[in-house]
C-alpha cells in the first residue's frame, strides 16, 4: 500500500526545480536572502527544492553561505550591536 506515498515522493522532488542554470544564476540572492532572515525558500521555491535535489547546487550553496557568513563583517557587527543596545 505505498502507492500514494511513491507518489507523493515523486511529486516532490519536483515541484518547480529551476534547475542549475537558474539557481546558479539566482543563489547569490538566495544567499543573500537568507543571510538577512528573509524567508529564501518561500520566495524562490524553486531553487529551494534544486538546492535540496542538486548535490553540486547544494555545496556550492553552502560554500557561498559559508563565505558570506563566517567572517563577520566587523563595522556592520559593531553598527548592529550599537543599534541593539541603543534599542534597549
Ligand atoms: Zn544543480
Amino acid at each position: 500500500m505505498s502507492d500514494w506515498s511513491e507518489l507523493d515522493a515523486f511529486l516532490e522532488t519536483d515541484p518547480a526545480d529551476v534547475g542549475c542554470d537558474e539557481a546558479m544564476r539566482i543563489l547569490h540572492v538566495y544567499v543573500e536572502l537568507v543571510v538577512s532572515g528573509e524567508d529564501a525558500a518561500a520566495r524562490y521555491p524553486g531553487v529551494a527544492s534544486h538546492l535540496r535535489q542538486c548535490g553540486p547546487c547544494g555545496e556550492d550553496f553552502e560554500g557561498l553561505l559559508a563565505l558570506v557568513t563566517d567572517p563577520p563583517p566587523e563595522g556592520v557587527g559593531r553598527r548592529l550591536r550599537k543599534k541593539l543596545r541603543g534599542g534597549r
